[in-house]
């Protein structure tokens, strides 16, 4: 399976929790983020309020569930962690909400996925800390407020253009998570190998900084298979001939790039001249879903300038049939 695939199964979820940074200044890089929280968090603490509501935007794997579980840390509350997904009916956000103690952060994970009747009663809640409640049916209902206890909003999501503005502008702090730079990934790579144990050397966790697509939990997951490798082919050391050669073995090229990266490059240019091409189409084309095209794979191969998005579709950049090895003019004399 891919390694940007989101669910963890058994050891593996085990293993995550060892390295999950629990502080901020484990928190390795967004050096202007912490800055700024580190002072939103003290001065909530200090008042003894709950801090503001916080969103969170930005590709998976950058550290939005970590950042809402040291939030809590920090502040000294308990955490709560939902998905909208999860919040089929009024009573599940209720349910919630009225069991909470004071000041919890509840992180809600795809706050773009919110159905509208439970994004109406969590205005209210992150308003007022009250929940609409209808109580009786027909001619007799009516609506009675039950008040819940101040808490924190966490709402994150990879899709920020997809949220309503009414909810949007209920946050009183936005943070967007950016790709991690690769001297941040390799701080990242070498404090998890600190608390796994593996030993790995300095070159060899630059380079497996530099094709770890600019995200944490990606550059996690390949050291732990090169710890694999390092066990069973070398002699358990990563170096940097371990990481060369099974990322040969992995298929990750030395952008980052997996298999399926470079299948959308080369259907982009080779189905469809080079673009643009729809993302539904090429999602359907490549046999990968819609949202994981969207959220997983595109981000970082528009950062990395392989291709652009242009309102008519995805275009293949120059940098792309470089990388591939092809010849632009054969598509620009079509
Ligand atoms: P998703 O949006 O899919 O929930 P996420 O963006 O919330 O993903 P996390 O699950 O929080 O990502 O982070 C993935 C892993 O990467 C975590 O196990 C954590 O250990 C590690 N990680 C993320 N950010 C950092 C960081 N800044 N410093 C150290 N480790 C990090």
């Amino acid at each position: 399976s891919s390694l940007l695939s989101g669910e963890l199964i058994g050891d593996e979820e085990k293993k995550e929790n060892i390295i999950r940074p629990r502080l901020l200044e484990d928190f390795q890089g967004q050096e202007k983020l912490k800055e700024n929280l580190s002072i939103y968090i003290q001065a909530a603490r200090e008042r003894g309020e709950p801090l503001d509501h916080v969103f969170l935007s930005g590709p998976p794997g950058l550290g939005k569930t970590t950042l809402a579980g040291i939030m809590a840390n920090e502040l000294g509350v308990e955490s709560r962690v939902t998905s909208a997904p999860a919040l089929d009916k009024p009573k599940d956000l209720a349910g919630l909400l009225t069991t909470i103690s004071p000041r919890t952060v509840f992180f809600i994970d795809e706050i773009h996925r919110l159905k509208p009747a439970i994004e109406e009663m969590l205005y209210i809640a992150m308003e007022d800390y009250e929940l609409d409640w209808i109580i009786g049916q027909g001619p007799s209902a009516r609506t009675i407020r039950i008040p819940v206890p101040p808490f924190t909003l966490v709402g994150a999501t990879t899709k920020p253009g997809r949220v309503s503005s009414p909810l949007y502008t209920r946050f009183g702090i936005t943070v967007r998570l950016e790709f991690y730079s690769p001297e941040e990934l390799q701080s990242i790579i070498e404090r998890s190998a600190d608390l796994m144990e593996i030993r790995i050397k300095k070159e060899a966790s630059a380079q497996l900084s530099r094709c770890s697509r600019g995200t944490p939990r990606v550059a996690n997951r390949i050291l732990r298979r090169m710890r694999d490798f390092a066990q069973v082919q070398g002699d358990g050391t990563v170096t940097t001939s371990i990481v060369k050669s099974s990322l040969e073995r992995l298929e990750i090229d030395k952008y980052g790039l997996e298999k399926l990266d470079r299948e959308i490059l080369n259907t982009i240019i080779t189905k469809y001249s080079g673009g643009p091409v729809g993302a539904e189409t090429l999602a359907i084309s490549v046999g990968e879903g819609i949202d994981s095209l969207e959220d997983f794979y595109e981000p970082y191969l528009i950062q990395q300038g392989f291709i652009k998005r242009t309102n008519r579709g995805r275009v293949a950049t120059a940098l792309a049939y470089n990388h591939l090895g092809l010849d632009r003019s054969d598509n620009e004399n079509q």
